[in-house]
């Protein structure tokens, strides 16, 4: 197939685009690089330098290309910097989101694979989280992904749009290739690493007092191999719909520190702090709808081997992409 990834110079959308020419698909790489890096981007891709702001560039872009499918990942992601400038997510999340939408109806591309999050449901009334769980969005971020799901919904009715929404719990690890480097990193795992790599001199632990067994927060962490090869799946998928990825487990922040601490090593000193304003106590996905209407599996069910690739990536990579 041809598969024009939007956002495609990120963490998620790069490695998704890997898999894609791994798989023989042809790719074309569409980004604005405020997020992404030009050195995320595959050899075999096609790179365009553009911004969903600009109706016209993306759909020139789909004019030449004439894809089969959009996987969109363009978007911004930090909860806490939603909640200091929400205006920035609503913008870039939906408006700049329904510029590529209407691009794809004006150039007839009709279907599309969105990168959505476990954000829109909020503080989670049970775990695991299914589709049936209340989308209540504590923060703008979670607010402009729902807004841009239910926008499809409409899309699809309206305009015959199909699109796959796949909400990912915490995506995480490396390929051989591509990894986690953003700019200003507020995630744990990386950030864990770089202690570990010597480049900060602790890792701070927002918040020891929650509700759970060792009072840090706890996540579900998925393999950014098997979070690509559900985008691989859904690109197969009879009809629109919603599907929650997770691995059904959790891991708390000191679980996380201390399988860092045995994968690499390395001392890894900590810092306990006060809780991250927006930061559920537990998101724990339930998978059960892809498995059984796709058939995904995860290969990576625990830390470890999510771990030894970021580690593997980082350790070769320690500047990251070096922009
Ligand atoms: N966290 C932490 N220290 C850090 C980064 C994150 O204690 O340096 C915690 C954060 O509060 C959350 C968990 O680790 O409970 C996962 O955070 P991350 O930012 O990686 O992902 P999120 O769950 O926010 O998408």
């Amino acid at each position: 197939m041809k598969i024009l990834v939007v956002g495609g110079a990120g963490y998620i959308g790069s490695i998704c685009a890997e898999l894609l020419l791994d798989e023989a698909h042809e790719v074309a790489v569409f980004d604005n690089l405020t997020e992404g890096h030009r050195r995320a981007v595959d050899d075999r891709a096609t790179f365009i330098e553009g911004d969903l702001s600009d109706q016209k560039k993306i759909e020139a872009a789909l004019s030449s290309m004439r894809p089969d499918a959009v996987m969109h990942f363009a978007a911004n992601a930090l909860v806490g910097e939603s909640m200091r400038d929400p205006s920035k997510y609503f913008r870039n999340n939906v408006a700049n989101g329904v510029n590529l939408l209407d691009a794809m109806v004006a150039t007839g591309v009709q279907r599309l694979i969105f990168s959505s999050t476990c954000a829109i449901f909020g503080l989670p009334e049970r775990a695991p989280i299914d589709e049936t769980s209340p989308p209540r969005p504590i923060n703008p971020y979670g607010e402009s992904k729902l807004a841009f799901e239910k926008i499809l919904r409409w899309y699809d009715q309206i305009h015959g749009l199909r699109f796959v929404s796949l909400r990912y719990f915490n995506a995480a690890g490396a390929s051989a290739n591509f990894g986690e480097d953003h700019r200003v990193e507020t995630h744990l795992i990386p950030n864990v690493l770089k202690v570990a790599l010597g480049q900060k001199p602790h890792v701070e632990i927002y918040g020891a007092d929650y509700e759970t067994p060792d009072g840090t927060c706890i996540r579900d962490y998925i393999h950014i191999i098997d979070l690509a090869r559900a985008h691989i799946l859904a690109l197969g998928a009879p009809r629109s719909e919603f599907y929650n990825l997770g691995t059904g487990g959790g891991s708390s922040v000191r679980e996380v520190i201390a399988a860092c601490r045995k994968i690499t090593g390395r001392k890894i000193d900590i810092v306990e702090k006060p809780r991250r304003p927006g930061d559920p106590a537990r998101l724990i996905a339930s998978s059960e709808k892809i498995k059984r209407e796709l058939g995904w599996q995860p290969t990576f069910q625990s830390l470890k081997p999510i771990i030894e690739s970021a580690w593997r990536w980082h350790q070769k990579f320690p500047s990251g992409y070096g922009d």
